[in-house]
């Protein structure tokens, strides 16, 4: 017999980071070493708006975001953060917070010690630390905090808000070299030195190393691609991707899957972010949704029941198929807050929607659940498929509604706790 075709395993070469702890009261989330890649994201409202804040925290946390980054910019949003982080509570959310520092992050973390404390890990910008002499006293008041409060830290370096000293020590070293190196290698050196002398410079003020990721964002796919294979070649710290200032829609979508999936198949990267810009009136749940999806994509994670569907064709003449594919989609991302904890593993689900006889038994008896519409041409009639068997054949005017009871009753049947509990 021939041989089996080897399975390519995602991550094979998976690099070994050191793994980080992000807490808040009972909820740990660890980050690196060998635990999965978390989603972070980024509220967009006023810190100081504690309600709004809240509600949006608890949004994002919904769709999946492990950790929620705040702004922390004045000294009434420093102030805000525990009213925020008691809210949540009070909401039942226990997703960690971070607080995201620029200019007077040292100020605002010694004089605002609740926040401080309140706060699950900061974010430093080695180039928004201060500038001249200051700049290390800044930074050494901001990691004194972290030592203080036990706290995780992100040296979160930007090509945007690049420390121009150490870039412009980095260009007169380069112009006493025999051959100069280009202008994007010197950009790339300044990134991840500055990152990685800021990470030392934490570990000599007492930070444990265990406790400090690190992350180089710039907004190009090849430069961020080329910036993180050489950070991860030079250190051990857990990385933080994320393809900065990513762009709207589409755009921003399609930039930060490429970016962040080649590093991921790489085995780089512990936490990701896709910042992208919201359209008007979008939710900025949409960057979450787009980062499990990167994930779930590359079956390194599963967050929510994945919907196979063909793209539709000259055979799908009417709406019906788009239509069914749209409401089974949202129906199971809405259901995931409360499946996640009743219907453990539902997250693994498979569904197939398909257009038409083509390929649409073939694709729902390879799916847990699946439903091949009638074509143009075709009989009036949805055969759906259940654990690779014809199950049953829908027909009429209400087949959306009808095959969506038939996907909760077997969600129920399958992932409820009951079945465990008598397994
Ligand atoms: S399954 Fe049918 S409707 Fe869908 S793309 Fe293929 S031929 Fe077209």
């Amino acid at each position: 017999m021939d041989e089996p075709i080897a399975i390519t395993v995602a991550r094979a070469q998976a690099r070994r980071s050191r793994q980080a702890k992000v807490a808040w009261g009972n909820r740990c989330v660890t980050v690196g070493g060998d635990a999965p890649v978390r989603v972070q994201s980024m509220t967009n409202t006023d810190t100081v708006d504690v309600i709004g804040t809240a509600i949006q925290v608890k949004e994002l946390a919904l769709a999946g975001s492990e950790m929620v980054r705040l702004t922390v910019n004045t000294p009434e949003a420093a102030q805000a953060v525990p009213f925020i982080r008691e809210q949540l509570d009070r909401m039942g959310v226990d997703v960690p917070l971070i607080g995201d520092f620029h200019y007077n992050g040292h100020r605002l973390l010694t004089d605002y010690p609740d926040c401080a404390q309140t706060l699950s890990k900061y974010r430093i910008n080695p180039g928004n630390v201060g500038k001249g002499d200051k700049r290390d006293k800044q930074f050494a008041l901001m990691i004194e905090a972290a030592v203080r409060w036990n706290k995780a830290v992100r040296i979160g370096v930007n090509w945007g808000s690049l420390d121009q000293e150490l870039l412009a020590h980095l260009m007169d070293e380069n112009s006493r070299r025999a051959a100069p190196w280009g202008a994007k290698p010197v950009m790339y050196e300044a990134l991840i030195s500055s990152a990685i002398d800021s990470a030392q410079q934490a570990v000599d003020l007492g930070l444990n190393p265990n406790q400090i990721m690190l992350s180089c964002k710039v907004s190009g796919v090849q430069d961020l691609i080329s910036v993180y294979r050489e950070l991860s070649k030079r250190c051990d710290y857990a990385l933080h991707l994320g393809l900065t200032e990513a762009g709207m829609g589409t755009k921003g979508a399609v930039a930060s899957a490429a970016a962040l999936s080649v590093l991921l198949q790489e085995g780089i990267g512990d936490t990701i972010r896709v910042s992208l810009t919201p359209q008007p009136g979008e939710s900025r749940t949409q960057e979450v949704v787009i980062a499990t999806e990167i994930l779930q994509s590359l079956e390194l994670r599963s967050f929510v029941p994945s919907v196979t569907a063909c793209p539709g064709c000259g055979r799908t003449t009417s709406t019906t198929f788009q239509e069914l594919t749209q409401k089974i989609e949202g129906f199971l991302r809405a259901q995931m807050p409360v499946w996640r904890n009743k219907y453990p593993g539902v997250e693994t689900m498979k569904v197939a929607v398909m257009g038409c006889i083509v390929n649409g038994p073939g694709e729902s008896k390879q799916a847990d659940i699946g439903i091949s519409l009638p074509g143009t041409g075709e009989a009036p009639a949805a055969p759906v498929y259940i654990d690779g068997e014809k199950a049953m054949t829908l027909r009429g005017e209400s087949i959306a509604e009808e095959f969506q009871v038939i996907v909760e009753n077997y969600v129920e049947r399958r992932f409820g706790v009951h079945v465990a509990a008598k397994a």
